[in-house]
């Protein structure tokens, strides 16, 4: 065992192991049986929501969603350019091009006032992240999707719990994605949920995510669907970690307020920000540094101290994959961010003990690499 001090760790803390044996036990293990059910009601409940709407991870919920939301090929999609890579393949998948756009530097996510300019007629939505835990930039996002005749979709993958001027994020937009990869605020190992207020738009997610299968006729087919289902298994894992939610939500927030207060001497760096109108989920702790520093020389000096960090993500339009159909001198922002962003260590297992030698680790290493 080493000491290192991991970025993410799953807190299995309550009924996991007990609903998952219950699955073996019973042979329950496919993507039939008890929990996929249960797991499915207990997050519509809890969001607040009609419909969630399992599946096997974030990036097919996002998929699935983009389809039933009507995305055909030729259409664009408004997608900030800093996020993960799931985000805009979702709309390559479906034939669709993601047209990016920066990011503000108050909350790292999707800049409302970059979005008018990237509008076409091919339009058909905007996808908004909420990154890091941080809630996107709604209300102005929505009211530009009103006027545009634009959908909403929210990619909600970082971000369980999180609020919008007290209004749970996924319940929104026109729909929502949830991940639960291992390394989530939930987790099921694998495994995504699709959430949406509209009966008629859950409805054709479901049948898109069941192969295509029509809900009233069993083996006919009258769309080309996909196996996007979740196992019972992983949907027992969901439940025993919805069951604790308020335990992940709380103690990640712990965390981050003991780093924020830890750092708030230190003028080098912006801790992960929190506007007055939004609670974060604080997926990540996070921090930017300023550009006198070398990130990168600044985490590999961490590491060798066993503390773990993440870079931020590159911005999209630097991707090899994606250059060529985004504009460029476009995303000072995202840039900015992608370039001198670090995830610290997150998980909400972390003690303030550990907080601490992180930021003792951080405070040294800037020390070592003021460029
Ligand atoms: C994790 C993540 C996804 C994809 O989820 P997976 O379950 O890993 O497929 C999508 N978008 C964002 C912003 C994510 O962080």
């Amino acid at each position: 065992m080493s000491n290192k001090i991991p970025v993410a760790s799953p807190a299995l803390i309550g009924n996991e192991k007990k609903y998952v044996l219950d699955c073996i036990d019973s042979s329950w293990i496919s993507s039939n049986g008890k929990y996929i059910d249960l797991f499915e009601r207990a997050f519509a409940e809890y969001l607040g929501i009609k419909h969630a709407i399992s599946c096997c991870n974030g990036t097919v919920a996002l998929h699935a969603a983009l389809l039933g939301l009507g995305v055909k090929p030729g259409d664009e999609v408004i997608v900030p350019s800093l996020t993960y890579v799931a985000t805009a393949n979702a709309v390559t998948y479906c034939g669709a091009k993601p047209v990016f756009v920066d990011s503000e530097k108050e909350t790292w996510n999707l800049d409302p006032s970059k979005i008018k300019e990237k509008i076409s007629e091919k339009t058909r939505g905007i996808i908004a992240v909420h990154l890091y835990g941080h809630p996107a930039n709604m209300g102005a996002i929505k009211q530009i999707a009103v006027k545009h005749n634009l959908f909403i979709l929210e990619d909600a993958a970082e971000a369980h719990g999180a609020l919008y001027e007290g209004v749970k994020v996924g319940t929104i937009g026109d729909a929502s994605a949830f991940s639960f990869y291992g390394n989530k605020i939930l987790s099921t190992g694998e495994g995504g949920m699709i959430c949406t207020e509209d009966d008629n738009l859950a409805s054709i997610i479901r049948q898109i995510k069941g192969q295509g299968q029509d809900p009233k006729r069993r083996f006919w087919f009258p769309i080309v669907g996909y196996n996007y289902r979740m196992t019972n298994i992983e949907a027992a894992l969901g439940l025993a970690q919805l069951e604790k939610i308020e335990w992940h939500t709380s103690r990640r927030r712990e965390v981050a307020m003991w780093y924020k207060e830890m750092l708030a001497e230190l003028s080098e760096v912006q801790f992960s920000p929190e506007m007055n109108w939004a609670k974060s989920a604080y997926w990540m702790s996070s921090v930017i540094l300023d550009n006198r520093f070398n990130r990168d020389e600044v985490m590999n000096q961490m590491q060798l101290q066993d503390v773990e960090t993440r870079p931020f993500f590159y911005p999209m339009h630097t991707m090899p994959i994606y250059q060529a159909i985004a504009g460029e001198n476009d995303f000072p922002i995202a840039e900015y961010l992608g370039r001198q962003g670090i995830n610290l260590p997150s998980s909400a297992l972390l003690t303030k003990d550990q907080v601490a030698y992180v930021v003792r680790t951080l405070k040294q290493s800037l020390i070592k690499n003021q460029r």
